[in-house]
């Protein structure tokens, strides 16, 4: 299983969204990830242990990261069916974290300098 990477912070059009983790999510907000549109702010409850919790991490950043692209390409109304939410984050999460086979864009450098299709 490939680690998902969870960066610091990221742009989405004009904005760049901070991530941040903190210990007492949970207690505090009743919450593994929340998101704060106003402020570009992704908040994730800290997990220390076994790969479980890193994965849970993954799982929730992803899902908290699908709020974020829906808010931002004006269908927030999506955003709110959180079933849909966790279901096309997991299946995000499940393909990103499968990859096999290398790095393919490698074998085609050859063919860097073509344009894109
Ligand atoms: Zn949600």
């Amino acid at each position: 299983m490939i680690p998902i990477l969870i960066p610091a912070e990221f742009d989405i059009f004009a904005k760049t969204y901070k991530i941040k983790m903190y210990e007492n999510l949970v207690l505090a907000r009743n919450a593994e990830g929340r998101t704060r549109f106003r402020t570009c702010q992704i908040n994730l409850q800290k997990m220390t242990g076994s790969d479980y919790p890193r994965l849970e991490v993954e799982r929730v950043y992803l899902h908290e990261l699908a709020h974020v692209i829906l808010h931002e390409i004006g269908r927030a109304d999506l955003g709110e069916d959180e079933q849909f939410i966790e279901l096309f984050s997991n299946a995000f999460h499940q393909v990103l974290s499968s990859g096999r086979g290398g790095e393919i864009t490698k074998t085609f450098s050859a063919a860097a300098g073509r344009k894109r299709q």
